[in-house]
């Protein structure tokens, strides 16, 4: 019998839900649910936010202790509705708890709670987590319509309109800023806010205005040459070379340095810190215990 959430899982999960999406179905069913989401909502709103979900966070996520009292009382309605909307699934033997997913609805929402709105996850529909890093079958198109097929070890990966796959340990290990300057959750998505912009992850995500897009491209656009150069010459800083893969990696590293190294990157990035505090409209360097 196949193991839930195998790897085949997943990528059955993705092909049957863009196929949905070519037909229109699920655009549709996003639309219909407008009001009924809104109505539902409310009535999630309406209980109070659990203790144990606070012990959860105080434990789990260090990030809630720094933002002020009305971001931390946003951050809570996020999650809230995060945890009930996601359909979430424990594979390769995990246990799905409250634990597993406070810990990590609240480091995704983390991302949002400067945003307006509560719109920005919805695409998402379902997250697996596994209890470490995984085994996946890997299947993409190289150069020349080469389909390159193989299996490939993660931490965590993101598809629109898919799942976020997550490995738990990584998960907690960010949660309790156990890996300095990384955090795998804040990285997954921060891949899905890159896809709202065109479904697929190119390194920008949906910014406000024209002249936020010509900072965007005018300012991360030479950063990222400039890492790529670095990096061939081994020469690391405070952004991880990961970045260098491509420009959706550099947006889901340059995410992961401004909320956890938001000092350094303010002192020796700060055009990079710039664009990414009005995009996130966050200021995590001016957090009392930030690195
Ligand atoms: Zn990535």
């Amino acid at each position: 019998m196949m193991e839930p959430c195998s790897s085949a899982d997943v990528q059955l999960q993705v092909i049957l839900i863009s196929k949905s999406f070519n037909h229109g179905t699920l655009q549709e069913g996003f639309m219909f649910s407008g009001w009924f989401r809104k109505r539902r909502r409310r009535r999630i709103l309406s209980t109070p936010f659990p203790e144990d979900w606070n012990n959860i966070l105080s434990r789990n996520v260090f990030h809630v202790s720094q933002l002020s009292r009305p971001q931390q009382a946003r951050l809570r309605q996020l999650v809230q509705v995060f945890v009930a909307e996601k359909n979430w699934e424990g594979c390769g033997g995990l246990k799905m708890t409250d634990e597993v997913r406070i810990t990590i609805a609240a480091q995704a929402c983390l991302l949002v709670v400067g945003l307006p709105g509560n719109t920005w996850f919805d695409h998402i529909l379902s997250i697996l987590v596994y209890p470490q890093g995984y085994v996946a079958a890997d299947r993409r198109t190289g150069p020349g319509g080469v389909v390159l097929e193989g299996k490939q070890a993660r931490l965590g990966e993101a598809w629109y309109g898919g799942p976020v796959v997550l490995s738990w340990d990584d998960a907690l290990a960010g949660g309790r800023r156990e890996t300095p300057g990384s955090n795998l959750v804040l990285h997954e998505f921060a891949h899905q806010l890159d896809m709202l912009n065109g479904r697929v992850a190119d390194g920008t995500p949906p910014l406000d205005s024209a002249e936020q897009l010509e900072r965007w491209l005018s300012i991360l656009g030479p950063e990222y040459d400039q890492l790529v150069q670095r990096c061939q010459h081994h020469h690391h800083g405070f952004i991880d070379c990961y970045g260098a893969e491509s420009p959706a990696e550099f947006f889901a590293v340059l995410t992961e340095a401004f909320f956890e190294r938001p000092g350094p990157i303010r002192l020796h990035h700060s055009d990079i810190y710039d664009v990414l505090q009005e995009f996130y409209q966050l200021d995590p360097a001016d957090w009392p215990d930030h690195r």
